[in-house]
């Protein structure tokens, strides 16, 4: 950058900051700091790799993307007059909707000015002698900041699948999350898809009827439940709005800040009729009530997990016609639940139209990609269209592409080989003046009020620092150690914790990701704001403050 003359460094001192704080990312967690330290008079500065505001809600464009949490209990809470001034479509937003939302909250809180678009972060490097972080992005443009935070998001950093000649194919092909913005002509189309996770399940059940022909390829079917979408009526409306302190309230109550949280009791200690009974109900409700609001046990007993999977299984019979092809829809490496639950409407129809197959990867696998299509074991597949459906490099993807560099030159990357070291998920010793937003280790569930109480907490301690002219806030080792023990005890026991998934941090398309580790936060949301608050009410006494 060109110095201005405030920003001219005087001879033989210290460069002055650019910025007292940088955020990376301009997804919901980037665009609420930066609201928050506004009110603080602080000069901040959001470097985001896209065009344009929203993060996850930017980049997935793919046909079908939309929400899991209910609308109204994902939206911001922070502003009433923006939750009077927004109403909700449906009851789950498509990604068009939800880009508008986050649009008018950039333009309504002027955050824009601050953001610098098309500006992707390649390296942050720790001075201690400044107490400063030196940020250079990808044209190698540096600036100087304070306060370094990271908003790079969990699911932001997408994987293709190692699949040879993934280049040479010569018709059409995206990955879900790099969906281009002008629309893209299906009529007639030869298409794949290949991936069955959350984002695979929206993409085929929504072009399946548009496609001349789909084929779907699939590894590791997913455990799936009914999302039961509808549009809200007016008087819906009222209610939503009337009775959103009532609905937030709520979601700070329940185990991870969703409007469903486990019913009381167990799995067995109910008759047969009305475990079925109320698996039939909760099948028949919206959102994840199945997963979210289901039976105290069913995650973490396994007697408990093999009834609901039973349960979800002839479900998945019912409404597959060609039983074969059912068969191969049902999980067998893992219990309901245990991964990620896809939430889909028609998805397992689909299946039983006559242009759509399905190919069972594990039996006949992906050979290459070739310029006409796909090679499988068995044949060969000609395609106008290949779908990448496979996911992201999830929690620390994103980290490990940013070359952080604490005290003394430490990587990131290197401290975190075996798994990720936080306190609180959100400091790390050794990386002073750093603070994530929905990093590894913090409390994820519906992830907006997680953002929400992640920001003020953050917004809290550089409030602190500010008060009382502290310039470098560190975690202790005993902090992060205490804290990582901590979280990896809250996951024992836990079925999806045995369970490869990107949950556990598996990723057979990256490198140095075949090994389970404990990147998540597995307790309750509120047992994590109680610790969180802990250390805000004793003045962050158990940070290194200077
Ligand atoms: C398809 C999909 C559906 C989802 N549905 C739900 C749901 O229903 N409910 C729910 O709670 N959660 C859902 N999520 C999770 C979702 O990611 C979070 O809800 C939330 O949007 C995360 O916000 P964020 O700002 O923390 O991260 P993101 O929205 O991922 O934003 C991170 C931003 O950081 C930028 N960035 C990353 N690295 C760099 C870099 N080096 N330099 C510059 N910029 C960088 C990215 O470009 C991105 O814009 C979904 C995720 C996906 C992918």
């Amino acid at each position: 950058m060109i110095a201005s003359p405030e920003t001219q460094a005087p001879p033989d001192a210290a460069p002055a900051l650019d910025y007292d704080a940088i955020i990376i990312g301009a997804g919901m967690s980037g665009m609420y700091q930066l609201y928050r330290l506004r009110e603080l008079g602080m000069r901040v500065r959001v470097f985001e790799a896209g065009t344009g505001v929203g993060g996850t809600w930017y980049w997935n464009r793919y046909p079908g993307a939309r929400f899991d949490s209910e609308s109204y209990s994902y939206g911001y809470s922070f502003s009433t007059e923006l939750l009077e001034e927004w109403s909700w479509s449906e009851h789950f937003a498509g990604q068009p909707e939800t880009l508008r939302y986050l649009n008018l909250v950039a333009d309504k809180f002027d955050l824009r000015r601050d953001i610098q678009f098309r500006s992707t972060v390649a390296a942050a490097i720790y001075d201690e002698q400044t107490r400063s972080w030196n940020v250079t992005l990808a044209d190698d443009s540096r600036f100087r900041t304070r306060f370094l935070i990271t908003a790079i998001g969990p699911l932001s950093t997408p994987t293709m699948p190692r699949i040879e000649g993934v280049d040479t194919f010569q018709g059409q092909s995206f990955h879900t999350a790099r969906w281009p913005h002008e629309p893209v002509d299906f009529t007639g189309q030869r298409v794949a898809v290949i991936g069955t996770g959350a984002t695979g399940v929206q993409t085929i059940q929504t072009i399946a009827k548009s496609v001349g022909h789909l084929t779907v390829f699939q590894r590791t079917p997913n455990w799936c439940a009914p999302l039961h979408n509808s549009k809200i009526d007016a008087e819906t409306q009222r209610k939503i709005k009337s009775g959103y302190p009532e609905m937030f309230k709520r979601c700070q109550e329940t185990f991870a800040c969703f409007l469903h949280t486990p019913d009381p009791r167990g799995t067995f200690e109910v008759s047969d009729q009305e475990r079925e009974a109320f698996f039939e109900k909760l099948y028949a409700e919206r959102g994840f009530g199945i997963w979210q609001g289901n039976f105290r046990d069913i995650l973490i007993d396994r007697k408990a997990n093999a009834v609901i999977s039973d349960f979800v299984a002839r479900k998945i019979r019912q409404r597959v016609r060609d039983q074969r092809v059912a068969k191969k829809l049902i999980p067998k490496n893992h219990g309901f639940g245990t991964r990620r639950l896809p939430l889909e409407t028609f998805y397992y129809e689909v299946y039983n139209r006559d242009n759509v197959e399905l190919v069972d990867i594990t039996e006949t696998p992906i050979e290459r990609i070739t310029a006409d299509g796909i090679k499988t074991s068995d044949r060969e597949y000609a395609f106008d269209i290949i779908i990448y459906a496979t996911g992201f490099d999830a929690i620390t993807g994103s980290f490990d592409r940013i070359d952080f560099r604490g005290v003394d030159g430490a990587r990131l990357k290197d401290r975190w080989k075996s798994g990720p070291q936080t306190f609180l998920g959100v400091l790390v010793d050794g990386f002073p003046n750093m603070m994530m937003l929905m990093g590894p280790h913090t409390a994820l569930g519906n992830i907006p009020r997680s953002i929400e109480y992640n920001v003020d907490w953050v917004t809290g301690l550089i409030r602190h620092a500010r008060e009382n002219n502290l310039t470098r806030v560190e975690a202790t080792a005993a902090g992060v150690t205490s804290w990582t023990d901590h979280v990896k005890a809250l996951g024992v026991g836990l079925l999806s914790n045995e369970v490869n998934s990107w949950m556990t941090g598996i990723n057979s398309n990256v490198d140095g990701k075949q090994t389970r580790i404990v990147a998540r936060y597995s307790g309750s949301a509120p047992a994590y704001r109680a610790r969180c608050d802990e250390v805000a009410l004793r003045r962050y006494q158990e940070l290194a403050l200077g």
